[in-house]
């Protein structure tokens, strides 16, 4: 079995606890409090390993990297330090482990994932860097080494920032890449995926969500099963933007997941239909500069091929000095707090400073989208936070408000139905 231990670090957002359901937005918190203000140009010193019992966005998952955290508007590089550290999940490998193979899958997935902040990308090669959690049993002992490959770039963790943590950013192996690019899947005949987005004309710190549709088309009879990938978090989902100079880039995650995503059963005619937040990514903003972006969805569903999403055009809007509407929202959405609530969607202990001036700004500007937005982000937070504990003195406020906001988001058509739908579900549950 496992066994209890306990080393918690100053400042640590959960004092020490990390039972029961822990988020994105905590993890990163974690993992600040245990290794500081970092500044990745004279290099790091610490990387952080978080412990907890269970994944809210993946429950499957064994472990996660963390590459740079999402932080809006902050100049202050110490935030948003790359391949910092990772997390293990102890529920998932106890639920998927016999007792007698727990010890050995916990030692591979610490390896594994220590070696995602070393810049190792996922093999199916016999080594460290194979994805375990699929698997109906721990990895024999041969699988326990690294591939001479990985050994190499290891080995040049002094020399190189595509290897040291805190060097480049996950994925971006320059020189240390492997020659074998690989090669692109055939298109899908089977399944279709549609995007949107909650706006298509915003400034970039409006909390914009991206939605994604998933559906079979319409000549299929059967159901069929396809890995749940549907997040940016995995290798096989990417999003692809083209700025207004032309370039291409991939939409950037904070957190790499390493297997866990279990399966999704599409039935004929059925939509699959999620959503997430877009506006920031790993290191800060989605969206740099103003203007025409396009925006598409790839995901790659192995023997039933890759799938395309329809192309989206959004505009990036430029600042507008002097309008009443863009500053009051600049103010409000580009505060750390508030700005890191509406992308996490959670909070840790108290409501984050700048909750009152969220509200006063969904008040006043009551009609524009974001607004519908921020009340939808705050409420669910909170039920959020309520379901993560329940003490009698904080109930009783945390309710009443997350009512008022659910209450309003309900009932705000920009939402969009399947927002509004989580948002009864929620309002249902307090
Ligand atoms: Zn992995």
């Amino acid at each position: 079995m496992i066994s209890n231990s306990r080393i918690v670090p100053k400042h640590d957002p959960f004092d020490g606890d990390y039972s029961g359901n822990v988020f994105d937005g905590h993890l990163h918190g974690a993992l600040y409090a245990m290794t500081g203000r970092q500044n990745p140009r004279t290099g790091i010193n610490k990387i952080g390993l978080v412990i907890a019992d269970r994944y809210e966005s993946l429950p499957g998952a064994f472990g996660i990297m963390f590459d740079q955290r999402f932080v809006p508007n902050s100049s202050s590089r110490y935030l948003r330090v790359p391949r910092e550290g990772c997390a293990i999940f102890l529920d998932a490998i106890t639920s998927k482990r016999q007792s007698d193979e727990q010890l050995r899958e916990l030692s591979f997935t610490v390896i594994h994932e220590l070696g995602h902040v070393f810049n190792l990308q996922h093999t199916n090669a016999t080594s460290f860097m194979r994805q375990s959690a699929g698997h109906p049993h721990v990895f024999r002992s041969d699988a326990f080494k690294f591939t001479q490959d990985d050994r190499y770039r290891l080995s040049q963790c002094t020399a190189s920032r595509h290897i040291r943590p805190g060097g480049s950013a996950f994925e971006d192996l320059g020189d240390m890449a492997n020659a074998n690019t690989q090669k692109q899947s055939q298109l899908s005949t089977v399944l279709d995926l549609r995007i949107d987005l909650s706006s298509r004309e915003f400034w970039r710190f409006e909390p914009i969500e991206l939605d994604i549709q998933l559906y079979a088309n319409g000549s299929r009879k059967k159901s069929i099963k396809i890995p749940n990938a549907m997040d940016p978090g995995h290798p096989q989902f990417c999003i692809w933007i083209d700025d207004p100079d032309g370039e291409r880039w991939r939409y950037r995650p904070e957190r790499r997941f390493c297997g866990g995503e279990g399966t999704l059963t599409l039935k004929p005619e059925e939509t699959w239909w999620r959503d997430l937040a877009f506006f920031g990514q790993a290191g800060g903003y989605t969206f740099s500069k103003p203007g025409i972006h396009t925006v598409q969805v790839t995901l790659e569903c192995h023997a039933l091929g890759r799938v395309e999403s329809n192309k989206l055009v959004v505009n990036i809007l430029a600042a507008r000095q002097d309008d009443p509407l863009y500053e009051s929202a600049k103010s409000c959405f580009e505060a750390e707090a508030i700005g890191m609530l509406m992308h996490y969607r959670c909070f840790i202990n108290r409501l984050p400073p700048g909750t009152n001036r969220l509200r006063d700004y969904c008040d006043a500007f009551s009609d524009h989208a974001s607004a519908g937005m921020g009340r939808y982000k705050l409420g669910r937070a909170i039920v959020r936070r309520l379901k993560q504990d329940g003490k009698e003195s904080v109930i009783g406020r945390f309710r009443h408000l997350a009512s008022e906001e659910l209450k309003q988001a309900v009932t705000d058509r920009s939402l969009g139905d399947g927002r509004r739908s989580k948002a009864e579900k929620d309002l249902l549950s307090l």
